[in-house]
């Protein structure tokens, strides 16, 4: 049989902010257990919880920038269930009336572009953290016990439509998802920390059929690889069993990344097994079209918007505008390079290929080097002077990572500048085809690639130095 594959995301993005949802408890991560709490977090008698407005206007950014409208009238309602890690007995968050609603975002997976709508977006508090002693879950420790440093960590949840067809568009999803999070700055996107995780809803159904097949979902995927690898396993896992002639039950499943298998965890609970209900303590949150208006004005260009805009005024390919684009510090350095005044296109190959290429063999970030974008700049503009080549810019580059030097006081060290000397290359040239016979009989006899030889000879007798152009103009010249 043919099967189609459903499936929709749930991503939850950590909130950057100062401090909590609901109380002024530092939100950032520290080893150092129950040191960020306070009476709010972790729910004592009396308590009363305050919305954190920065939250309130990180989630409309995200809305804004996905299409979603964004809700007037919030509630917020408490989601009530008993774990250890969570001392109130509820989570607060979001339910019949979440903040966002109704967007949509668009993905393109080799070149087929797709529309993927986005159900809502919805604010809630993280809760804790339970520390097995002697083992990494709770049924071979010896003790347990609670860090409750993550209790009340805002968090927003991005639900999508069951839209995704597969684990590649799942995985671009995901992807642009958290470049937006990132180009907004509301969440760092760190999913090795957990600042992004993410759910998959996974279902398959005949293709064809309109209804849709039961569904499992697959909890806590904390990297990309995760996320494809865990679709396409519980895809074939389901495909199996319909196809042997069971059934698929309704279920939360574990990826084990190890085994490359899902495992069933529970079953899946249903919304009124939370007895959600609007929290008494928290009065509802009015947002007025004045406060939508100052959020949106302040948006920064979205990845989308700048792709476009590169592809239209800097005459960049598409290709060129989307690697550049896809990471924030990326186009930060990108943008502050040609402003230097070097050219868009050499800027984006050579921050993609050379920069990028050299610090991933050394292991560091853009952001840790001594490579500035002016110094790029200086670096591409000599290119472009024919001061040096593109070969022997390449040569100095780590150099330039390395200590922060300038291109020019390099070359002019090392002596690295372009031959343009007619006489002097002719030399060359002249020394080259004489030593060459053979080839230049292949030359004349139409073999292409001989003359190819011919000017590697000539380039590494200059040690690089001699201007390519020159060269071949001597060449044609004394040859033909
Ligand atoms: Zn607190």
């Amino acid at each position: 049989m043919n099967w189609e594959i459903v499936i929709g995301l749930e991503i939850h993005a950590q909130m950057s902010t100062k401090s909590k949802l609901m109380c002024n408890c530092d939100a950032s991560f520290t080893s150092e257990a129950n040191t960020h709490i306070c009476p709010i977090c972790t729910g004592q008698p009396g308590m009363l919880p305050v919305i954190n407005k920065q939250v309130v206007e990180s989630a409309m950014m995200i809305g804004l920038a996905t299409k979603c409208n964004i809700r007037k009238l919030n509630e917020f309602a408490r989601k009530n269930y008993f774990y250890p890690d969570l001392p109130k007995g509820y989570q607060i968050s979001q339910y019949d009336k979440p903040i966002c609603e109704n967007g949509s975002l668009e993905i393109d997976v080799n070149g087929v572009k797709r529309t993927i709508g986005i159900t809502r977006i919805h604010m809630e508090e993280d809760a804790g953290k339970l520390v097995h002693a002697g083992s990494d879950n709770i049924k071979d420790a010896s003790y347990s016990l609670a860090d409750l440093n993550r209790s009340s960590v805002p968090l927003c949840e991005i639900v999508s439509e069951p839209d995704l067809r597969s684990a590649e568009e799942a995985t671009a999803y995901a992807q642009k998802i958290r470049q937006i999070v990132r180009y907004l700055g509301v969440c760092d996107g760190n999913m090795e920390e957990g600042s992004l995780r993410c759910d998959a809803n996974i279902s398959v159904r005949p293709k064809g059929q309109t209804t849709l097949g039961t569904k499992t979902e697959v909890k806590n995927l904390n990297s990309f690889k995760a996320i494809e690898k865990a679709i396409n396993i519980e895809v074939e896992r389901q495909i199996d069993i319909l196809e042997e002639g069971g059934e698929i039950v309704q279920e939360t499943r574990h990826y084990n990344e190890a085994t490359n298998s899902t495992k069933s965890m529970r079953s899946k609970e249903d919304a009124h097994d939370y007895r959600y209900f609007p929290d008494p303590d928290l009065v509802p949150l009015l947002i007025d079209d004045a406060w939508i208006k100052k959020v949106q004005d302040a948006l920064p260009e979205l990845p989308e918007e700048k792709k476009n805009r590169y592809m239209n005024s800097l005459s960049l390919s598409e290709y060129d505008a989307n690697v550049i684009t896809v990471e924030k510090e990326t186009v930060a350095f990108f943008e502050e390079t040609i402003s230097f005044g070097a050219k868009p296109k050499d800027t984006v190959n050579w921050i993609m290929s050379e920069v990028l290429g050299t610090l991933n063999q050394k292991g560091i970030e853009l952001s840790q080097t001594k490579l500035t974008p002016k110094l790029l700049a200086e670096l591409l503009i000599l290119i472009d002077k024919n001061t040096i080549s593109g070969k022997i810019a390449k040569t100095i580059l780590p150099q330039i990572i390395e200590t922060g030097e300038n291109a020019e006081k390099i070359v002019a060290e090392k002596g690295l500048a372009q031959v343009s000397d007619q006489g002097e290359i002719k030399k060359i040239v002249e020394a080259v085809i004489n030593e060459n016979a053979k080839v230049i009989e292949d030359i004349k006899g139409g073999n292409p690639k001989a003359m190819g030889f011919l000017v590697g000879q000539i380039m590494k007798r200059s040690a690089g130095k001699a201007n390519p152009g020159i060269v071949n103009e001597l060449l044609n010249e004394l040859l033909s």
